[in-house]
């Protein structure tokens, strides 16, 4: 081990000591890998990217003439430390993404600031909008219905007889996998694992709190351990993958749409008649007609799971981004039925939305700009005294920015301004 350690100081030290262009003749003779170049010249990260910028302007453009394809493409002071092992591979710089703030939007008696990146002209000042009509209604308030992140593992047995006996022993000795799995994560805790066979192949959807974390690396290693000792009861079984989609991860799927992924929120707000009127100029008739119209019966004519909304996944997207979220999970995290209602003369409004996958700590949220982003929201990293509770605050957050957008967008369709607005936010007249 000591040996080990040593032989890898002194290589580093070797490449260190080189200078660019040398490194750039060692990559290309394949005597450094194209993805080692980090761990080779590890602390200074800028230096290795900066040589695979080189490596790459050479591979992508044989001419010395031509321009650098990265030129603009920054990549300098950024904590990288950060995203090497965590975040990206292959790093060559980042991509800026314009940030917005909509708000800040009183929700749960709180105000609070909506962080947005997007290159969606409109969208902010929307989202924006319906914060100021809930607002102005005296806030939204929510709900977290439902926790527990889920990974469905794909095991086989022998016969149908072993499948079913595999499923009868989950059911009666939930202790034993939940001691496994919990002995692999201080936070994770397995709530339940639910069962479905087809044929031969067991697949067992493991649910389990993940604290302040989105919890996928958590759950994937909690579930490795569970199977190992699964294995010892019925040693038939073959694994035939850790994920076996009826998890399922970032690809649509009634079962999240049913059972909810990660937190299953409400949010809800009752706009006076005269805010509906005055600040989103429509009425509360046409709205709730149109909520129908479209999200009810044009979602179900076009056979839609878990689209029953106006565009959740526009403000999720931007939020996810902003904050480091997995954007991918923006698939099931949209997944949302936005309701109305004409209660009295005023418009209750709500959106429910069954799987927010979200994490206050791991993935990108501890990169800089993203975790200060966090903090404006009062949700950054592990909460030390209610493990879960950051996350929790985030899903709720996402819900009620949802509800604002669900709200504004759905006003100007009724009141037929949706392209105006995006006329005059999102495209410049040619220059
Ligand atoms: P993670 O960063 O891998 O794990 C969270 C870490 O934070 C754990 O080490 C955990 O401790 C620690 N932690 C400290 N305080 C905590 C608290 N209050 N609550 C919860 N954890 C706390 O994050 P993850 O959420 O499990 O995984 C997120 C990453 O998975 C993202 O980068 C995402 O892109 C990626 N991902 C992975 C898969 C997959 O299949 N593996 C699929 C989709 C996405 P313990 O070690 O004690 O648990």
């Amino acid at each position: 081990m000591r040996m080990c350690a040593m032989a890898l100081a002194s290589s580093k030290s070797k490449w260190a000591a080189m200078t660019n262009a040398e490194i750039i003749k060692a990559v290309e003779e394949k005597q450094l890998a194209f993805y080692a170049l980090e761990q080779a010249l590890a602390p200074d990260y800028e230096r290795a990217i900066e040589i695979r910028r080189e490596v790459v302007k050479a591979k992508w453009c044989p001419s010395a003439a031509d321009t650098h394809p990265l030129e603009t493409v920054p990549f300098k002071n950024y904590e990288w430390d950060r995203v090497v092992g965590q975040c990206c591979e292959n790093i060559v710089g980042y991509v800026p993404i314009p940030l917005g703030v909509a708000g800040p939007l009183l929700i749960d008696g709180k105000k609070i600031g909506l962080p947005m990146a997007t290159t969606e002209g409109a969208l902010i000042a929307s989202t924006n909008r319906g914060a100021n009509a809930i607002n102005s209604s005296g806030g939204c308030t929510t709900a977290v219905l439902k926790e527990g992140m889920t990974r469905a593992p794909v095991v086989e047995v022998d016969s149908l007889e072993e499948a079913a006996a595999l499923v009868k022993f989950c059911e009666e000795n939930l202790s034993i996998l939940q001691e496994a799995f919990e002995s692999t994560t201080r936070f994770g805790k397995l709530k339940s694992i639910k069962c479905a066979v087809a044929g031969r192949k067991v697949f067992l959807r493991f649910v389990a709190f993940t604290g302040d974390a989105m919890g996928m690396n958590m759950i994937t290693k909690g579930c490795d351990k569970a199977l190992e000792v699964l294995k010892q009861h019925v040693p038939s079984m073959r694994v035939l993958a850790l994920s076996g989609n009826y998890c399922t991860d970032k690809k649509p799927s009634a079962i999240n749409w049913i059972e909810g992924r990660g937190k299953t929120v409400v949010a809800e707000a009752l706009i006076k008649a005269d805010v509906v009127e005055k600040t989103l100029k429509c009425s509360v008739d046409s709205i709730v007609s149109l909520n129908k119209d479209k999200n009810l019966v044009g979602s179900a004519m076009a056979g839609s799971v878990g689209g029953f909304n106006a565009h959740a996944a526009n403000v999720v997207a931007a939020v996810y981004i902003a904050t480091g979220q997995d954007p991918a999970q923006v698939v099931e995290s949209a997944t949302c039925i936005t309701s109305m209602d004409k209660v009295g003369s005023d418009l209750l409004i709500s959106v429910t939305m069954p799987s927010i996958e979200v994490g206050a700590v791991g993935g990108g949220t501890g990169l800089p700009a993203q975790r200060a982003l966090l903090e404006v929201m009062g949700c950054a990293g592990a909460n030390k005294e209610e493990p879960g509770a950051n996350s929790r605050q985030l899903a709720r957050v996402v819900a009620g920015a949802v509800l604002c957008g669900e709200l504004s967008l759905m006003s100007g369709l009724a009141a037929g301004h949706l392209l105006s607005a995006h006329m005059k936010l999102n495209r410049k007249p040619p220059q």
